[in-house]
């Protein structure tokens, strides 16, 4: 063995398709890989690289929260005195954040790699007695210029006050504008819904993203470099794909419900218990871009696009989550125990393909049928991967709604946990990790956009309006800050 590497996915957090491949390129370079698996908390790691002597601590994460418990294992680890190499991947992490925020935390090497292929070369490297030295260094040097020009990004951006952000909302013109009132309003469930319905919504893309191989489905097949490898992807996805289908092997589940709903406070929108909008039932808590635009262009926020109730207009907002299900880490697990590694991640691979798939399929059927504000021909299914169609649904995580504690509400409204058997981590991941879960806006002129930074200011006004303690409101908003702690 040429060194011993301890491997997590963080406390929080439940995907791991980067990490495990990761994990089984490295092994194939003859390093001994200890994968802790997923939800690991940082002392169990700790603990784990003392018994084993690793030379290396790897850290992978998905979601956002997870780039705070990082900070929090570097720190564990500096407290405890390492020195070995840490190692930061997964799709949130980057190499800005890794030497602003986790790097000053721990004296030992921390790097940030981009993935598989690249880890492998990054590893050999500071394992290397003859290489170690340089290599750590030039990193660190690396990371001293990228905090000193990521300061002076953030020190440039011109903040609005949060009033004129808001005063320069998306004006949406309410004259004469009814959205239809849901065909079936409240709450319903579906269960082992028909994955054979499922496959000619998959989204083949982001299967090939996974894999490390990067290019756009279908064309991707055909491609110079690596078509070859792609097409024999293509072909073992298909061929998994199939006998899932055939076996019924995941239960595809989803909840989704519909409420009256107008938008309050500018930023807000309130839910209401029935369609008389006197009993609010749930506040959705909505973020407003705050960096200035050029002349002409709004703040947006997604409250922006629900009529406020001044209005006089009744409008309404959907939920949904759909998962397909624990059945997806069962079988990873079978083809595990059998030492079939590519198996195992392409069944997770496959899960997230059906989950988002699902997605697709249940927001057209919301469009045409359960809210049913969608008339003519349905749109072909490439239309359907890019969108093209009226109405959004965002998921709070991403960049319009980047707070993930929203997905408590939305949990909350829809009774998850029972309707779907999905349930949150304490960073509001879903288990099982093949789910998915988002609002419906139906507004035509309804799109997605990116929060980027904002003020404290907002901040301060967030966390009050959700009677959240403004250093936690600052924890899970992290990357959206336009200030340092302590600015
Ligand atoms: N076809 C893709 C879909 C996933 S990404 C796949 O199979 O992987 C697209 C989804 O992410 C959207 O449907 C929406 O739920 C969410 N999303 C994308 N951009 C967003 C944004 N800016 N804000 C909030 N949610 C967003």
């Amino acid at each position: 063995s040429k060194g011993t590497i301890v491997m997590a996915t963080v406390k929080g957090d439940v995907h791991d398709i980067g990490k495990n491949i990761v994990g089984v390129v490295l092994r194939c370079n003859n390093y001994d890989v200890i994968d802790l698996g997923v939800m690991v908390p940082a002392a169990k790691i700790l603990q784990t690289a003392r018994e084993v002597g690793a030379d290396i601590i790897g850290l992978s994460g998905l979601i956002t929260p997870s780039l705070d418990e990082m900070v929090h294992v570097a720190k564990e680890m500096e407290r405890e005195g390492f020195r070995i190499p840490l190692l930061i991947g997964g799709a949130t992490t980057s190499r800005v954040h890794t030497a602003v925020k986790i790097e000053p935390g721990y004296g030992g090497p921390t790097v940030h790699v981009l993935d598989a292929s690249r880890g492998v070369g990054v590893v050999a490297g500071l394992l290397s007695p003859e290489r170690h030295g340089a290599l750590a260094q030039q990193v660190r040097d690396e990371y001293v210029r990228l905090r000193e020009e990521h300061g002076s990004r953030v020190a440039q951006l011109r903040m609005l006050p949060l009033a004129e952000a808001r005063r320069r909302k998306f004006a949406v013109t309410w004259d004469g504008y009814q959205p239809p009132r849901p065909a079936l309003p409240g709450v319903r469930a579906f269960d082992r819904y028909p994955l054979d319905e499922l496959t000619r919504y998959i989204d083949w893309t982001p299967l090939f993203r996974a894999w490390e191989l990067h290019g756009t489905f279908p064309r991707i097949l055909e491609d110079e470099k690596v078509g070859p490898e792609a097409r024999k992807l293509y072909d073992d996805a298909r061929e998994l794909l199939r006998r899932i289908v055939r076996e019924q092997r995941f239960r595809a589940r989803a909840a989704v419900g519909f409420f009256p709903a107008n938008a309050a406070r500018d930023d807000d929108i309130e839910v209401y218990a029935g369609d008389d909008r006197r009993e609010v039932l749930a506040v959705l808590h909505g973020l407003r871009q705050q960096t200035e635009k050029p002349p002409g262009r709004p703040n947006l926020c997604l409250a922006d696009f629900v009529a406020p109730g001044e209005t006089g207009i009744r409008d309404y907002v959907g939920a949904f989550a759909v998962t397909v299900g624990p059945e997806v880490e069962e079988l990873a697990a079978e083809f595990q125990q059998h030492h079939d590694d590519y198996s195992a991640i392409m069944t997770k691979a496959l899960g997230d393909r059906l989950a988002e798939a699902f997605a697709e399929r249940l927001h057209e059927l919301v469009r045409r049928e359960l809210w049913g504000y969608e008339v003519g021909d349905a749109p072909r299914n490439e239309d359907l991967i890019r969108e093209k169609y009226q109405g959004i649904r965002p998921a709070p995580g991403y960049p319009a709604c980047p707070d993930h504690t929203e997905k408590r509400t939305l949990f909350r409204l829809l009774d998850v946990p029972d309707q779907a058997g999905i349930t949150l981590t304490e960073s509001c991941a879903m288990w099982p990790p093949s789910s998915v879960s988002g609002w419906y806006f139906s507004h035509p002129q309804a799109f997605y956009f990116g929060l980027g930074k904002i003020g404290r200011d907002q901040v301060v006004d967030y966390a009050a309006r959700k009677r959240m303690d403004l250093r936690e409101a600052e924890r899970w908003l992290g990357p959206n800050l336009a200030y340092g702690p302590n600015d």
